[in-house]
């Protein structure tokens, strides 16, 4: 048994005092960055139609902090998947989702990208999850707006709840383990 298994773990006044610290940070950082969204729509399919409504005046996705779409992933942190992903468009999307800034998140928008929907054929990724880390997944073909909030709501709730730190420094790449399988599937 390795000595550092058998010493009892001593937190410090300063320990303590950082771990309070790093409290008050987190949840001051979630936040700024649950009302803050820069959304990157990804739009491909009919699913669209029902993004541009979930951001026009009746549904009104400003409300939310989410109101201005990016069309430079390096401006965005939140990366909506809407619609069909085929496996030609599947390493752009991957190239979109790592040039985007740190921290950031993903929702997979309609049954087609969260599984390929009816489009059960070689031609189509069955569900972006396959290449990209998913954080919420909105059912329906096409979602109605309202669910598209609901879910929105959902990802605001999850980086509330997460740990943020000032600075990231050396964390692993969430989408190396996808990496082998997006290879395989362009040979
Ligand atoms: S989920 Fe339905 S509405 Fe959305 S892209 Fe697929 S087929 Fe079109």
């Amino acid at each position: 048994m390795a000595e550092s298994d058998i010493t009892p773990v001593i937190a410090t006044r300063r320990d303590e005092t950082m771990s309070w610290l790093q409290r008050v940070v987190s949840k001051g950082l979630g936040w700024a960055r649950k009302y803050s969204l820069f959304s990157y729509p990804y739009a491909t399919a009919c699913c669209g139609m029902e993004y541009m409504s979930v951001a026009a005046s009746r549904h009104d996705i400003a409300r939310f902090g989410a109101e201005f779409p990016r069309f430079s992933p390096r401006q965005a942190d939140l990366l909506l998947v809407v619609g069909t992903i085929n496996l030609k468009q599947a390493p752009i999307l991957k190239r979109v989702y790592e040039q985007m800034t740190e921290p950031k998140w993903v929702v997979s928008f309609g049954v087609c990208a969260s599984s390929g929907g009816f489009y059960d054929n070689y031609a189509v990724l069955q569900g972006i999850d396959r290449i990209l880390p998913v954080d919420v997944y909105i059912p329906g073909c096409p979602p109605r707006p309202e669910q598209v909030l609901d879910g929105l709501m959902m990802l605001q709730e999850k980086i509330g709840g997460q740990v943020h730190k000032i600075a990231d420094k050396g964390q692993p790449n969430p989408t190396a383990a996808h990496h082998d399988l997006l290879a395989s599937m362009n040979k």
